[in-house]
């Protein structure tokens, strides 16, 4: 780890819990110190982000932790932030993370007496809730049964309807006959959408637009949560075309008190999972506020609620009518936005309620201040479809935290983001006065978030943090959607696609200037009694310039067609400039003057305007890549080596490499991950659009398709086998 990172990461885990909120909440009570201190040690069930945000506050509060880690994760920021770690088994989730026995032999050898269990994995079993419970370990949750009723969607909107809560018209019952349900589907009107009952992550749902397509939807959505969940059951609702997904955070206490700590925005999706969340909501009225609130207060009374749990609803935009869709039993992802405009810590009440304590406010004490956005930033290929990315952070440099900016993160640079759990690498959380000056922060804190070595979504979330519809809070499930072609530059848009590479060759100019500045350190450092003439600073004779070439190949990461090839040509002027040139037709080239700060950092003086640059250079497969940020920009560039990359020579023992090209005809991984299913024989006969396998990486599945009518060949790859992002799965001959 750099020494930044390393000042970055002391600061981040050292910070003051949300401390704006110390000022502008004279008025909040005080938080009686634990009374009982009946936990003093608690075992965090979880890994990345999550364990470390708990570790923070668990510091915070004098509680010894116990951190838990697979093999992929022995030398990760959660177990070096605990004061204790132990190993639970090998990499993939169900021998380790999602090993209860395991977990609950730790927490009784270490003595812990309770157990948080983030997000995800375990935090939504009631089974190993029910388990902590007969081993006399608090779990730091809701009771077994909230968990358990609200785990089935089909029950939990029973007794959300029994309970006065809205519902979006469907069908919930037990009856799961095709005939049955279809009549019920005609009864709700269309489109519908079906969802497996015992679902999650938006597995398994299918839009049904019309009534002849009903019956082969309804086959394939009962195959699938088979499949995923191991419950084929599935549940009708009519499908909301322009929806909002707006979710209330509510806290119940083992006294029976439950309040609601307003509500959160979570409608900007992809692949139905978040990327943007803010709170509170925008453009709703405070009449619908406290409607909704209400709503989910009544949701958590009719589950004898406590502990930290979200009610989800969906919006909609046409009606203005909201409805119940599901509620988490656990702490959300998210939970950081609601923090900030309450000026609490969540993870401090979830322990004071497991410990027995009451809620430290009523819901009329509840402070409300300004607004707050969390970004998700993931390791991601998001012209490919947000298909999750792996590999190694060369580079990560996350922005400094502030009283209003903060950065929950379970990785350092040099961690390697694997295929086995989540891609997320970081949220950042930023809150301001009012939505604007939050955004515009979160985009400010955006474009100074450094990670190089694998693809982020950092860019696009710019993008879509400066969009005017996100501006003016025009949110909704289909945003990404309904403006990619505003996302998305592809090449059908020339004046964002020429605005776009003009700006990548002011910053390949840059990047050329700095490079030559930085080999003149080196080769000065190098020089045995003193320097050659050409490795003068500037390299200069009498009546010569020294001029040469920089060949970048700009990484475009908002076009699936890739990258270009710029050629930049460098004079080395006398006074110490360079006169940069990218081959711009009637373009006189940039004098860039360049003064070395840093390893990575630069100050940078081009056509009159002054500039702190930040390089980060690294090598992989023989080419070096090199990022850069610059003002309110960052930009990625490959430069070649000189050596080939791809040798055919064939070891068995070697995981499989990747060629930089293959025949036509190839299919290759479109991200790395474990194959679980073959669906073809090799030498098979498939049709355009047909299955061949299916991959799975950090939670999600992608199932690879033949891309035309052909024989299938060279399928050797077998079930349970890793593959590399890029590496050929097959060929389609004629
Ligand atoms: P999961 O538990 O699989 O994530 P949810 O029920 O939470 O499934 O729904 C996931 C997402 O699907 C929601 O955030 C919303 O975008 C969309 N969605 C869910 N129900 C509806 C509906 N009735 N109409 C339209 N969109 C819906």
């Amino acid at each position: 780890m750099s020494m930044m990172a390393l000042i970055l990461r002391r600061k981040i885990l050292s910070k003051p819990y949300i401390s704006h909120q110390s000022s502008l909440y004279s008025t909040t009570p005080e938080i009686k110190s634990l009374n009982s201190q009946r936990i003093e040690k608690i075992l965090i069930a979880n890994r990345g982000e999550i364990a470390c945000r708990i570790i923070t506050t668990a510091k915070r509060l004098g509680i010894r932790t116990v951190a838990v880690y697979s093999d992929a994760d022995r030398d990760s920021l959660h177990v070096k932030s605990a004061d204790e770690a132990f190993r639970i088994g090998p990499p993939p989730a169900r021998l380790s993370y999602l090993n209860s026995s395991a977990i609950i032999d730790v927490a009784n050898k270490s003595g812990a007496q309770a157990i948080h269990p983030g997000y995800g994995f375990l935090s939504e079993s009631a089974d190993f809730a029910q388990l902590c419970e007969n081993e006399n370990l608090l779990f730091i949750g809701p009771p077994a049964s909230a968990i358990r009723d609200m785990g089935d969607k089909s029950a939990s909107k029973r007794i959300m309807g029994a309970a006065g809560v809205p519902l979006v018209p469907g069908y919930h019952g037990d009856e799961q006959d095709i005939d049955f349900m279809k009549l019920e589907a005609d009864k709700i009107g269309y489109p519908i959408l079906i969802k497996p009952t015992h679902g999650g992550g938006g597995k398994g749902m299918r839009i049904v637009q019309s009534p002849n397509e009903f019956a082969d939807s309804f086959l394939g959505a009962q195959r699938e949560a088979a499949a995923s969940f191991g419950i084929s059951t599935i549940l009708l609702e009519k499908y909301i075309t322009k929806p909002r997904h707006i979710e209330v955070q509510i806290f119940g206490d083992k006294q029976g008190n439950i309040i609601h700590l307003y509500e959160r925005d979570c409608s900007v999706q992809r692949r139905h999972q978040k990327i943007i969340e803010e709170a509170p909501a925008p453009n709703v009225s405070s009449d619908f506020r406290s409607h909704l609130g209400q709503a989910a207060v009544s949701a958590a009374k009719a589950v004898n609620y406590h502990s930290a749990g979200t009610v989800e609803f969906i919006v909609d935009t046409q009606s203005g009518q909201f409805h119940f869709m599901e509620m988490n039993t656990r702490l959300q992802v998210e939970h950081p936005v609601t923090e900030m405009i309450v000026g609490q810590d969540l993870v401090e009440w979830q322990i004071r309620v497991a410990n027995g304590e009451p809620l430290p406010l009523t819901q009329s004490e509840v402070p409300f201040s300004g607004h707050a956005f969390e970004a998700r930033i993931y390791a991601e290929n998001v012209p490919k479809g947000f298909l999750p990315a792996t590999g190694v952070l060369h580079h990560y440099c996350p922005v400094t935290a502030t009283s209003a900016v903060r950065v929950e993160t379970g990785v350092e640079e040099g961690d390697t983001v694997s295929m086995h759990y989540d891609p997320m690498i970081a949220k950042l959380v930023v809150w301001g006065q009012d939505r604007l000056s939050a955004l515009i922060k979160m985009k400010d804190c955006l474009s100074k978030f450094q990670v190089a070595g694998l693809p982020t979504n950092i860019d696009f979330i710019i993008k879509l943090a400066s969009h005017r519809a996100f501006q003016n809070g025009e949110v909704e499930t289909h945003f990404i959607e309904r403006y990619k072609d505003d996302l998305f530059i592809d090449g059908s848009n020339p004046i964002s696609a020429e605005k776009a590479e003009s700006a990548a060759k002011h910053a390949a100019s840059i990047v050329a200037a700095c490079i030559c500045q930085n080999e003149l350190a080196r080769l000065k450092d190098k020089a045995p009694g003193g320097l050659h003439l050409w490795y003068g600073n500037p390299p200069f004779r009498i009546n010569h310039f020294a001029k040469r070439t920089v060949d970048l190949e700009w990484e475009n990461q908002y076009s699936i067609s890739g990258s270009n090839l710029l050629t930049v040509s460098i004079t080395y002027l006398p006074d110490g400039k360079y006169l940069v040139e990218t081959g711009e037709s009637n373009s006189p080239g940039l004098e860039i003057q360049v003064t070395q700060l840093s390893n990575n950092d630069y100050r940078v003086e081009v056509d009159g305007l002054s500039l702190n640059v930040c390089l980060a250079a690294y090598s992989k497969d023989q080419i070096e890549h090199i990022h850069i940020w610059h003002g309110d920009s960052q930009h990625q560039f490959k430069q070649r080596m000189g050596l080939e990359i791809y040798d055919d020579e064939e070891t068995i023992d070697k995981p499989a490499r990747v060629a930089t090209s293959y025949p036509s005809g190839t299919v290759i991984a479109p991200m790395a991950g474990l194959v679980v299913k073959v669906l073809v024989k090799d030498g098979e006969k498939v049709q355009e659009g047909q299955p061949v396998l299916v991959l799975e990486a950090m939670k999600m599945e992608h199932v690879v398709k033949a891309p035309a009518n052909g024989y299938v060949s060279g399928l050797e790859i077998k079930v349970g086998q890793s593959v590399q992002d890029g590496v050929k799965l097959f060929a389609l001959k004629d």
